[in-house]
Protein backbone atom coordinates (compact mmCIF):
# COMPACT_ATOMS: atom_id res chain seq x y z
CA UNK A 1 0.00 0.00 0.00
CA UNK A 2 1.74 3.38 -1.12
CA UNK A 3 -1.12 5.73 0.89
CA UNK A 4 -1.84 5.75 4.40
CA UNK A 5 -5.68 5.59 3.26
CA UNK A 6 -4.31 1.88 1.69
CA UNK A 7 -2.57 1.64 4.78
CA UNK A 8 -5.45 2.00 6.97
CA UNK A 9 -8.05 0.45 5.37
CA UNK A 10 -6.29 -2.89 4.66
CA UNK A 11 -5.95 -3.00 8.30
CA UNK A 12 -9.55 -2.39 8.69
CA UNK A 13 -9.62 -5.73 6.39
CA UNK A 14 -8.47 -8.51 8.45
CA UNK A 15 -11.03 -9.10 9.85
CA UNK A 16 -13.14 -9.91 7.19
CA UNK A 17 -10.81 -11.67 5.23
CA UNK A 18 -9.75 -13.76 8.51
CA UNK A 19 -13.83 -14.84 8.53
CA UNK A 20 -13.69 -15.61 4.70
CA UNK A 21 -10.53 -17.80 5.08
CA UNK A 22 -11.97 -19.42 8.35
CA UNK A 23 -15.92 -19.83 6.34
CA UNK A 24 -13.52 -21.99 3.67
CA UNK A 25 -11.76 -24.44 6.50
CA UNK A 26 -15.12 -25.03 7.84
CA UNK A 27 -16.86 -25.29 4.36
CA UNK A 28 -19.00 -22.69 5.07
CA UNK A 29 -19.13 -21.17 1.99
CA UNK A 30 -21.72 -18.66 2.82
CA UNK A 31 -19.61 -18.01 5.33
CA UNK A 32 -17.00 -16.69 3.16
CA UNK A 33 -18.97 -15.07 0.50
CA UNK A 34 -20.33 -12.86 3.37
CA UNK A 35 -16.78 -11.76 4.66
CA UNK A 36 -16.01 -10.71 1.06
CA UNK A 37 -19.04 -8.70 1.02
CA UNK A 38 -17.98 -6.86 4.24
CA UNK A 39 -14.94 -6.22 2.37
CA UNK A 40 -16.17 -5.50 -0.85
CA UNK A 41 -18.66 -2.86 1.24
CA UNK A 42 -15.98 -0.92 3.59
CA UNK A 43 -14.06 -0.54 0.16
CA UNK A 44 -17.14 0.83 -1.41
CA UNK A 45 -17.57 3.03 1.65
CA UNK A 46 -14.74 4.35 1.52
CA UNK A 47 -14.16 5.27 -2.01
CA UNK A 48 -17.61 7.15 -2.20
CA UNK A 49 -16.88 8.90 1.16
CA UNK A 50 -13.58 10.18 -0.17
CA UNK A 51 -14.00 13.57 -1.98
CA UNK A 52 -10.71 14.25 -4.28
CA UNK A 53 -8.52 10.98 -3.57
CA UNK A 54 -5.04 11.37 -4.61
CA UNK A 55 -3.58 8.61 -7.27
CA UNK A 56 -1.46 6.70 -4.97
CA UNK A 57 -4.83 6.09 -2.55
CA UNK A 58 -7.55 5.43 -5.68
CA UNK A 59 -4.42 3.11 -7.11
CA UNK A 60 -4.33 1.27 -3.23
CA UNK A 61 -8.24 0.86 -3.23
CA UNK A 62 -8.27 -0.52 -6.69
CA UNK A 63 -5.75 -2.95 -5.31
CA UNK A 64 -7.48 -3.71 -2.67
CA UNK A 65 -10.83 -4.50 -4.63
CA UNK A 66 -8.38 -7.04 -6.41
CA UNK A 67 -7.60 -8.75 -3.26
CA UNK A 68 -11.01 -8.60 -2.11
CA UNK A 69 -12.08 -10.20 -5.79
CA UNK A 70 -9.51 -12.98 -5.30
CA UNK A 71 -10.68 -14.06 -1.95
CA UNK A 72 -14.16 -14.99 -3.71
CA UNK A 73 -12.75 -16.41 -6.29
CA UNK A 74 -10.32 -18.68 -4.14
CA UNK A 75 -13.60 -19.10 -1.88
CA UNK A 76 -15.83 -20.41 -5.64
CA UNK A 77 -12.55 -22.70 -6.66
CA UNK A 78 -12.58 -24.26 -3.01
CA UNK A 79 -16.51 -24.67 -2.90
CA UNK A 80 -16.56 -26.22 -6.78
CA UNK A 81 -13.63 -28.88 -5.86
CA UNK A 82 -15.41 -30.13 -2.60
CA UNK A 83 -18.62 -30.15 -4.47
CA UNK A 84 -17.16 -31.96 -7.36
CA UNK A 85 -18.04 -29.27 -10.08
CA UNK A 86 -14.87 -30.32 -11.61
CA UNK A 87 -14.70 -28.13 -14.68
CA UNK A 88 -16.06 -25.26 -12.93
CA UNK A 89 -13.48 -25.85 -10.52
CA UNK A 90 -10.61 -25.65 -13.29
CA UNK A 91 -12.13 -22.14 -14.42
CA UNK A 92 -12.20 -20.58 -11.01
CA UNK A 93 -8.37 -22.11 -10.45
CA UNK A 94 -7.63 -20.28 -13.31
CA UNK A 95 -9.40 -17.32 -12.03
CA UNK A 96 -7.68 -17.12 -8.59
CA UNK A 97 -4.21 -17.65 -10.37
CA UNK A 98 -4.84 -14.68 -12.68
CA UNK A 99 -5.52 -12.63 -9.39
CA UNK A 100 -2.56 -14.09 -7.45
CA UNK A 101 -0.44 -13.07 -10.59
CA UNK A 102 -1.67 -9.54 -10.39
CA UNK A 103 -1.55 -8.79 -6.82
CA UNK A 104 2.45 -9.75 -6.93
CA UNK A 105 2.32 -7.73 -9.81
CA UNK A 106 1.10 -4.55 -8.01
CA UNK A 107 0.97 -4.99 -4.51
CA UNK A 108 3.29 -6.27 -1.87
CA UNK A 109 0.29 -8.13 -0.19
CA UNK A 110 1.75 -11.48 1.18
CA UNK A 111 -0.12 -14.06 -1.39
CA UNK A 112 3.18 -16.31 -1.37
CA UNK A 113 0.80 -18.59 0.88
CA UNK A 114 -1.58 -19.00 -1.82
CA UNK A 115 0.48 -19.28 -4.84
CA UNK A 116 2.39 -22.20 -3.41
CA UNK A 117 -0.59 -24.35 -2.64
CA UNK A 118 -2.31 -23.67 -5.82
CA UNK A 119 0.84 -23.33 -7.98
CA UNK A 120 1.31 -27.10 -9.12
CA UNK A 121 -2.86 -27.94 -8.69
CA UNK A 122 -3.24 -27.41 -12.27
CA UNK A 123 -1.50 -30.31 -13.35
CA UNK A 124 -3.62 -32.89 -11.40
CA UNK A 125 -6.20 -31.34 -13.97
CA UNK A 126 -6.44 -33.55 -17.19
CA UNK A 127 -6.49 -30.40 -19.19
CA UNK A 128 -3.11 -30.52 -21.27
CA UNK A 129 -4.87 -29.25 -24.90
CA UNK A 130 -6.12 -25.97 -25.07
CA UNK A 131 -7.84 -23.59 -28.22
CA UNK A 132 -6.57 -20.38 -28.58
CA UNK A 133 -8.72 -18.11 -30.74
CA UNK A 134 -6.60 -15.28 -33.03
CA UNK A 135 -8.82 -12.71 -34.84
CA UNK A 136 -7.93 -9.54 -36.61
CA UNK A 137 -9.43 -5.84 -35.18
CA UNK A 138 -9.36 -2.29 -36.68
CA UNK A 139 -8.01 -0.99 -33.40
CA UNK A 140 -7.46 -1.44 -30.12
CA UNK A 141 -8.62 1.30 -28.02
CA UNK A 142 -7.25 2.07 -24.94
CA UNK A 143 -9.35 2.15 -21.97
CA UNK A 144 -7.93 5.15 -20.41
CA UNK A 145 -7.66 7.70 -22.64
CA UNK A 146 -9.96 6.20 -25.85
CA UNK A 147 -6.79 6.25 -28.24
CA UNK A 148 -5.16 3.33 -30.13
CA UNK A 149 -3.08 2.08 -27.21
CA UNK A 150 -0.46 0.91 -29.70
CA UNK A 151 0.37 4.52 -30.75
CA UNK A 152 2.14 7.10 -29.47
CA UNK A 153 -0.69 9.32 -28.79
CA UNK A 154 -1.35 6.77 -25.73
CA UNK A 155 0.70 7.22 -22.80
CA UNK A 156 -1.11 4.20 -20.88
CA UNK A 157 0.38 0.96 -20.09
CA UNK A 158 -1.62 -2.25 -20.37
CA UNK A 159 -2.62 -3.41 -16.97
CA UNK A 160 -0.84 -0.09 -15.22
CA UNK A 161 -3.16 1.77 -12.74
CA UNK A 162 -4.42 5.10 -13.46
CA UNK A 163 -6.02 7.13 -10.94
CA UNK A 164 -7.61 3.51 -9.28
CA UNK A 165 -8.36 2.23 -13.15
CA UNK A 166 -6.90 -0.31 -14.60
CA UNK A 167 -5.66 0.11 -18.12
CA UNK A 168 -6.84 -2.43 -21.07
CA UNK A 169 -7.20 -2.52 -24.37
CA UNK A 170 -10.79 -2.51 -25.63
CA UNK A 171 -11.09 -4.36 -29.35
CA UNK A 172 -12.95 -2.46 -31.86
CA UNK A 173 -14.27 -3.25 -35.63
CA UNK A 174 -13.68 -7.02 -35.06
CA UNK A 175 -12.65 -7.57 -38.75
CA UNK A 176 -12.88 -11.96 -38.81
CA UNK A 177 -11.78 -14.98 -36.71
CA UNK A 178 -8.21 -15.50 -38.14
CA UNK A 179 -7.76 -18.85 -36.73
CA UNK A 180 -8.70 -21.28 -33.63
CA UNK A 181 -5.13 -22.95 -32.65
CA UNK A 182 -4.65 -26.26 -30.67
CA UNK A 183 -1.90 -25.19 -27.90
CA UNK A 184 -0.14 -26.89 -25.00
CA UNK A 185 0.68 -23.32 -23.32
CA UNK A 186 -2.40 -20.79 -24.35
CA UNK A 187 -2.25 -17.24 -22.83
CA UNK A 188 -5.95 -18.44 -21.57
CA UNK A 189 -6.05 -21.34 -20.40
CA UNK A 190 -9.95 -21.50 -20.70
CA UNK A 191 -10.83 -22.77 -23.56
CA UNK A 192 -10.40 -26.64 -22.25
CA UNK A 193 -10.95 -29.30 -25.29
CA UNK A 194 -12.21 -32.90 -24.92
CA UNK A 195 -11.78 -35.67 -26.85
CA UNK A 196 -15.34 -37.17 -27.33
CA UNK A 197 -15.93 -40.30 -26.35
CA UNK A 198 -13.50 -40.12 -23.61
CA UNK A 199 -14.93 -38.33 -20.44
CA UNK A 200 -11.98 -37.00 -18.44
CA UNK A 201 -11.35 -38.41 -14.63
CA UNK A 202 -10.36 -36.29 -11.95
CA UNK A 203 -9.57 -38.49 -9.17
CA UNK A 204 -7.30 -35.79 -7.70
CA UNK A 205 -10.33 -33.50 -6.94
CA UNK A 206 -12.01 -36.25 -5.82
CA UNK A 207 -9.73 -37.21 -3.63
CA UNK A 208 -9.78 -33.51 -2.31
CA UNK A 209 -13.52 -33.60 -2.08
CA UNK A 210 -13.52 -36.48 -0.24
CA UNK A 211 -11.26 -36.02 2.78
CA UNK A 212 -12.20 -32.17 2.62
CA UNK A 213 -15.75 -33.38 3.14
CA UNK A 214 -15.00 -35.79 5.41
CA UNK A 215 -13.23 -33.26 7.75
CA UNK A 216 -9.84 -35.38 7.51
CA UNK A 217 -7.90 -32.11 7.00
CA UNK A 218 -8.96 -28.68 5.96
CA UNK A 219 -8.08 -26.55 2.63
CA UNK A 220 -5.35 -24.33 4.84
CA UNK A 221 -3.70 -27.45 5.97
CA UNK A 222 -2.50 -27.92 2.15
CA UNK A 223 0.92 -26.64 1.63
CA UNK A 224 1.17 -27.34 -1.72
CA UNK A 225 0.64 -30.52 -4.53
CA UNK A 226 4.25 -32.02 -5.65
CA UNK A 227 4.46 -33.59 -9.10
CA UNK A 228 6.52 -36.93 -10.15
CA UNK A 229 6.46 -39.35 -12.73
CA UNK A 230 5.85 -42.57 -12.21
CA UNK A 231 6.09 -46.19 -14.01
CA UNK A 232 3.35 -48.53 -14.86
CA UNK A 233 3.78 -51.58 -16.67
CA UNK A 234 2.28 -51.95 -20.14
CA UNK A 235 0.37 -54.83 -20.18
CA UNK A 236 0.27 -55.59 -24.40
CA UNK A 237 4.00 -56.43 -23.75
CA UNK A 238 4.65 -59.60 -22.93
CA UNK A 239 7.96 -60.42 -20.79
CA UNK A 240 10.27 -62.15 -22.60
CA UNK A 241 13.91 -63.05 -22.77
CA UNK A 242 15.97 -59.58 -24.12
CA UNK A 243 17.84 -61.43 -27.19
CA UNK A 244 14.48 -63.39 -28.18
CA UNK A 245 13.22 -62.24 -31.47
CA UNK A 246 10.87 -59.54 -31.05
CA UNK A 247 7.11 -60.78 -30.41
CA UNK A 248 5.89 -58.13 -32.35
CA UNK A 249 7.35 -59.74 -35.32
CA UNK A 250 9.67 -57.28 -36.63
CA UNK A 251 12.42 -59.48 -37.22
CA UNK A 252 14.60 -57.81 -34.42
CA UNK A 253 15.86 -59.04 -31.04
CA UNK A 254 13.21 -57.67 -27.99
CA UNK A 255 16.00 -55.71 -26.36
CA UNK A 256 16.03 -53.60 -29.37
CA UNK A 257 12.47 -53.50 -30.20
CA UNK A 258 9.37 -53.10 -27.54
CA UNK A 259 11.27 -53.90 -24.75
CA UNK A 260 11.70 -50.22 -24.58
CA UNK A 261 7.73 -50.03 -24.29
CA UNK A 262 7.37 -52.53 -21.17
CA UNK A 263 7.38 -49.32 -19.27
CA UNK A 264 5.18 -45.98 -19.23
CA UNK A 265 5.16 -43.28 -17.63
CA UNK A 266 2.39 -41.49 -16.22
CA UNK A 267 2.45 -37.84 -14.11
CA UNK A 268 1.81 -38.02 -9.59
CA UNK A 269 0.43 -35.80 -7.55
CA UNK A 270 0.94 -36.01 -4.70
CA UNK A 271 -0.74 -33.46 -1.73
CA UNK A 272 1.45 -32.05 1.17
CA UNK A 273 -0.36 -31.53 3.95
CA UNK A 274 1.27 -28.76 6.62
CA UNK A 275 -0.06 -31.22 9.51
CA UNK A 276 -0.34 -34.72 9.93
CA UNK A 277 -3.92 -35.76 10.23
CA UNK A 278 -4.74 -38.87 11.32
CA UNK A 279 -5.27 -41.87 8.52
CA UNK A 280 -5.34 -40.16 5.38
CA UNK A 281 -3.46 -41.76 2.70
CA UNK A 282 -1.60 -38.85 0.80
CA UNK A 283 -1.62 -40.16 -2.70
CA UNK A 284 -4.03 -39.55 -5.84
ZN1 LIG B 1 -4.34 5.72 -23.29
ZN1 LIG C 1 8.88 -55.47 -31.31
Amino acid sequence: MKSDGGKALFTALQKPVRNCLQGIDALEFDRSKAAVEEAQAILKQQHDGGASYDEDTLNDLAILGFFARFLSEYAAFWERVTKREYEPSWMALQDTLDSIRLLKRMSMIDVARFEKQLGQLEQVYPYKIFASVGCIAERIECSICGKDIDSFECLHRRGELYMGKMAHGIVRNMKKFDHVALTENPEDKRCVMQVQGTPYQFPAIDWLAENLTARKFTVSDISHVEMSERRKRNENIIRQGRNDPCQCGSGKKFKHCCSAKQYSTYPHGEFILLRKPPRVTQSV
